[in-house]
């Protein structure tokens, strides 16, 4: 069996056996020795992978590279495969003297269940950090193995080709239990930007409590038989088809996910899984689909890579994703897959056998770090006419509604959510019963969402994840560098967002508010928020952090949980959701102030306080949040898609403002971050560590720009050489 220094993969002349559909086909190596079998893992919140390299039959050269999977709760059942392929090595896993071997994994549970394969499997685990492995088994797979990456787009799969030189800078959207986001620039190099807690355990979760599938497998085939919009309410039940051709709406376009549900006298039992399953996976896919979107363009990226089990080679996952990406960016963006994407850990945990610079990923424990309490923005109070403007309005009804105003009578839709209020009651009507939003809030007050959401305590205990030492880059400095990198780039910036919500059709809101067509979702009209305020995750996840909501649910009896605990997690879950996307898109914009209206939030102090404290914690207290509560106001659910009727315009006159509000600006307290959200975030706490942080981003910075001068330079050159410099 492998050992952590010893030979490692040789890579020459790998390629993909087996035809296009295949699932996970196993990957020859022709130069790999057969005799010395590579076994590593990727044991994750939900799945544990294997790649293993293994004799391709007949006495032939060369080796195969394998793929097995198993649900993390069958740990013994990893165990029993393990010994039955002999993958261990054949004096029951220790070498000659005595030493135990090595193998080398990576995830939570390399860290949970380590004693676990000492004891049954007399094997040490060599423990790799997963953000690392997953970038090295992207690079691994786009590097080396040609056919590895596919467009998937209106039914038609098409090999991309990714030549070494043209592959980064890249976004890789790793979809498991929990979402990662990560800016890959080299081999080895990367940051993860983001994430969110609504992920692939988020789906399966509610899938199991909603529709009582068992499976996997089962609910995506229940969901390819349903129809989403028994469920979901589109832009046409909401305006009619009248004011949707007035406004250039298509009627189609989604709206608000399980939003027809709060309508409805049906229970749970009166709706077909099969509806519910389809209802699930468009909610979930498009928005992740859609933060993929917005962290893109954020940092300029116009490949998106989506890797993970929860894409799962499924076609319409990823004709949801490919069609939302396509969409948003006007096909400025485009999404691909990846053949294996449930294996990208396990494949750079195997890729670090026999690599010295593997040492490099010493991991280093952590102490929780708790940020302290932002500080207030500056109180509306202190607002006059003038600088009220410009300003982002979050609308929250059914669905959410983001709209740029810049004066009065002078705003914009810029982009929305199909994750709304009307989500968030649909769902809890469909989960406990409850007949109104009081009714749920009044339910959450008294639950407790960890008995349903898993955190990062759960998968890799109680340490949480640890801190990496050595890795390249550092969450401040690098989007320091991004900014700059934008500045020379800023010939890709994405051309614009068309409508809102996710939709069936390609249809655009049509004009803006200045008459002509929609602008830059990047507005350019204002530089972005100050350098390194977009928030940017370092390493390092205290045990209590959310990974995914309801990442825990294992059972498909909705009667095994707490109606509470079930309200406390749907608060959670999707309150921060709004509040993440929010502030996306007020940094897109380039905008420091928040409104939130809308009859979901305004008055509810918990659901105010979360989105607060999302807000606070995403752009670290530099975006002023602000809730609207004026009873007018609050009679206007669903009126979202017309302008008029969101009294938008007399936000202008500050006695108006001082009106609406329900006294000052809310500033809820906040103790301390929320418990999905306290992430360390990588700052230094004495003085000299601060200015040797400086120090060395100074020096990379100085880098960093040589390096994009140079790049700009020959960009211009090839630009100029092949006549286009008109699109400069
Ligand atoms: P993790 O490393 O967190 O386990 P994965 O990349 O393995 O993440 O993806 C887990 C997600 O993939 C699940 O939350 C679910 O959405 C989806 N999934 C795909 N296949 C399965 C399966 N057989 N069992 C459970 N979930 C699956």
């Amino acid at each position: 069996m492998g050992e952590a220094t010893g030979h490692g993969v040789d890579l020459s002349g790998a390629e993909i056996r087996g035809g296009l559909e295949d699932r996970n086909p196993p990957i020859f190596l022709p130069r790999q020795p057969a005799a010395s079998p590579l076994l590593a893992l990727d044991i994750g919140g939900t799945l544990i992978k294997l790649v293993y390299t293994a004799s391709c039959g007949g006495g032939a050269d060369g080796a195969d590279l394998r793929f097995a999977k198993f649900e993390r709760r069958r740990l013994q059942e990893c165990f029993d495969f393990i010994r039955a392929e002999g993958l261990l090595a054949c004096n029951g896993g220790t070498r000659p003297g005595g030493e135990n071997m090595t193998l080398k994994a990576t995830g939570g549970g390399a860290y949970k269940f380590a004693d676990d394969f000492l004891e049954k499997l007399g094997v040490c685990l060599d423990k790799l950090d997963e953000m690392d492995s997953v970038v090295s088994g992207a690079n691994f797979l786009l590097q080396n193995i040609p056919g590895a990456a596919f467009t998937h787009m209106n039914g038609q799969r098409n090999p991309v080709d990714v030549s070494p030189n043209n592959l980064f800078p890249y976004l890789l959207v790793n979809i498991g239990s929990g979402v990662s986001i990560l800016k890959v620039t080299g081999n080895r190099k990367f940051e993860r930007v983001t994430g969110t807690h609504i992920g692939g355990g988020t789906m399966f979760g509610l899938a199991k409590l909603l529709t009582g599938c068992k499976s996997y497998d089962e609910f995506l085939q229940l969901s390819q038989k349903g129809d989403n919009f028994v469920l979901d309410l589109i832009v046409k039940d909401i305006c009619g088809e009248l004011v949707c051709q007035k406004q250039g709406l298509s009627t189609s376009t989604l709206a608000s996910s399980f939003g027809k549900v709060i309508t409805s006298e049906k229970k749970l039992t009166d709706y077909k899984p099969e509806d519910i399953a389809s209802t699930l996976l468009s909610a979930f896919t498009y928005n992740i689909a859609q933060i993929a979107f917005l962290v893109a363009s954020l940092l300029g990226l116009r490949r998106v890579f989506f890797g993970g089990s929860y894409i799962r080679g499924h076609k319409s996952t990823m004709e949801n994703i490919s069609y939302a990406i396509d969409f948003w960016s006007q096909s400025q963006m485009q999404a691909v897959f990846l053949r294996h994407e449930g294996y990208l850990g396990a494949l750079g945990a195997l890729m670090s056998y026999g690599d010295p610079s593997g040492e490099n990923l010493t991991l280093e424990e952590k102490e929780p770090h708790h940020e302290s309490a932002p500080v207030d923005g500056t109180s509306v109070d202190e607002e006059n006419d003038s600088n009220i403007f410009p300003y982002l309005l979050v609308n929250i009804g059914s669905g959410v509604s983001m709209i740029e105003v810049i004066g009065k009578g002078k705003f914009e839709r810029i982009i929305g959510s199909h994750l709304g209020g009307g989500t968030i009651l649909g769902l809890a009507r469909l989960l406990t019963g409850c007949s109104s939003y009081e009714e749920f809030l009044e339910l959450s007050q008294r639950g407790n969402n960890l008995s349903v959401d898993l955190t990062v305590g759960d998968i890799y205990g109680g340490e949480g994840y640890p801190k990496i030492l050595g890795i390249w880059v550092f969450g401040i400095l690098t989007m320091k560098v991004m900014k700059l990198k934008r500045m020379s780039l800023d010939f890709i910036t994405i051309k614009g967002v068309p409508s809102a919500e996710s939709s069936r059709s390609v249809r655009g809101l049509g004009k803006g508010v200045s008459g002509k067509p929609y602008p830059c979702l990047c507005n350019a009209r204002r530089p972005r928020l100050e350098l390194g305020t977009f928030r940017s995750q370092a390493v390092g996840l205290p045990a209590s952090t959310t990974a995914s909501s309801f990442g825990k649910v294992n059972s498909s009896k909705l009667s095994e949980y707490k109606v509470e605990d079930l309200a406390a997690a749907l608060l959670n879950s999707f309150t921060y959701n709004i509040g993440q996307i929010a502030y996306f898109v007020a940094n897109l914009s380039g905008l420091k102030r928040i409104f939130f209206r809308g009859a979901y939030v305004c008055g509810h102090e918990k659901t105010m306080d979360k989105i607060s404290r999302s807000l606070k914690y995403w752009s670290k207290g530099e975006v002023q949040t602000t809730f609207l509560c004026h009873e007018g106001f609050l009679g206007t659910l669903g009126a979202f898609w017309s302008y008029e009727n969101m009294g938008i315009d007399s936000l202008a006159a500050h006695e108006v403002i001082r009106e609406v509000l329900l006294g000052a600006p809310y500033t809820g307290q906040f103790p301390s971050l929320p418990v999905t959200q306290q992430q360390e975030n990588g700052e230094h706490s004495t003085l000299e560590g601060e200015v040797e942080s400086l120090r060395h981003d100074n020096a990379m910075l100085k880098a960093e720009v040589e390096r994009l001068q140079r790049e700009n330079a020959e960009l211009r050159a090839k630009l100029v050489r092949s006549g286009e410099t008109s699109t400069l």
